[in-house]
């Protein structure tokens, strides 16, 4: 593919370059007909609250099934479904596939149990108005009240005077859906989107909690994070807790919700059922 060209000596396509490229179109090939044949599954991640230590929330993360190469990580594929547009369906397959053990889990904890999905961009950005309809329809269908499910977004969506997203939103939230900002510090921070748009949650991003031990600017910055949210009236997750300093630092700061290895991994739906049966999470 290498395109020698007369007198240049250009060679825009490295023999590494090219080993990339063939690598990705398999992996979009392998993508196609895992979505096909649903190789996909769920990990469900407890999201604690924090003065009660109980589990009432819980994020979904999607987790690739590969048949040779045995389970990988989103990291490893939506940054490529994104690029492809192949998250529009995956997303489909994974928006329901949560709802469908929400469901379940709501009957179990009657009526107290809330989900967490992480939505991309394009999700949301899809002109085809059709497609915001199909979630409350569907959450119609199966009975779902819109109020167990929270949709997380990242800053980058809101920023854009994007009309058609804010609406879909809107009726989003009109069926009892919730919003929760992802990744939370770490996009462009505007904060004018807080006021316009009808937020639920801040989640501070993992990359602040991880050193709150020690460095005092983490501990500022998540401290401020946690003031300013409750002013306008938003609730806090943090994510990535991992130790018990962490977790004491967040209490003390008033922080609503906190998730991590410290409490639980993300784990398949069978050994999630029975982080949801304990009630409370003891650390
Ligand atoms: P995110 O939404 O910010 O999810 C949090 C990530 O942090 C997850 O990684 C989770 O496993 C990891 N994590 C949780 N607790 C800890 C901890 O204590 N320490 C550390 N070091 N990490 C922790 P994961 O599952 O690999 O997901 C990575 C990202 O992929 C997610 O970041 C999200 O942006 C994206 N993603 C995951 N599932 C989906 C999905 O269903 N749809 C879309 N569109 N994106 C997804
Ligand atoms: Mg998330
Ligand atoms: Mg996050
Ligand atoms: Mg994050």
């Amino acid at each position: 593919i290498a395109k020698k060209n007369g007198g240049s000596c250009f060679n825009y396509f490295t023999p590494a370059l090219q080993e990339a490229a063939l690598q990705r179109r398999s992996l979009i090939k392998e993508l196609r007909s895992a979505i096909q044949t649903n190789q996909f599954v769920l990990h469900f991640q407890p999201i604690v609250e924090m003065v009660s230590g109980r589990i009432h929330k819980a994020e979904a993360l999607v987790r690739w099934n590969h048949p040779e190469r045995g389970i990988l990580g989103p990291v490893e594929f939506i940054p490529v479904t994104e690029e492809t547009g192949l998250i529009i369906e995956l997303g489909e397959w994974i928006f329901k596939e949560a709802v469908r053990w929400t469901k379940c889990w709501t009957e179990r904890r009657s009526g107290e149990f809330q989900v967490s999905i992480n939505i991309s961009p394009l999700q949301l950005k899809k002109e085809d108005h059709q497609k915001g309809n199909e979630w409350l329809a569907h959450l119609d269908e199966i009975g779902l009240s819109g109020t167990r499910v929270v949709l997380e977004i990242t800053e980058g969506l809101l920023m854009g005077e994007n009309a058609k997203i804010a609406d879909k939103l809107r009726r989003y939230r009109a069926a009892g859906i919730q919003m929760a900002v992802d990744d939370f510090g770490t996009g462009y921070s505007s904060l004018s989107y807080l006021k316009k748009l009808d937020i639920d949650y801040l989640k501070i991003d993992k990359s602040f909690v991880s050193n709150l031990a020690t460095d005092t600017n983490d501990r500022a910055i998540s401290t401020a994070i946690i003031v300013m949210a409750h002013k306008v009236g938003l609730k806090v997750i943090a994510e990535g807790v991992e130790t018990v300093e962490q977790r004491d630092f967040l209490i003390a700061a008033g922080c609503d919700y906190c998730q991590g290895y410290l409490y639980s991994r993300p784990v398949p739906p069978e050994q999630f059922e029975r982080l949801l049966d304990q009630d409370v999470v003891n650390v």
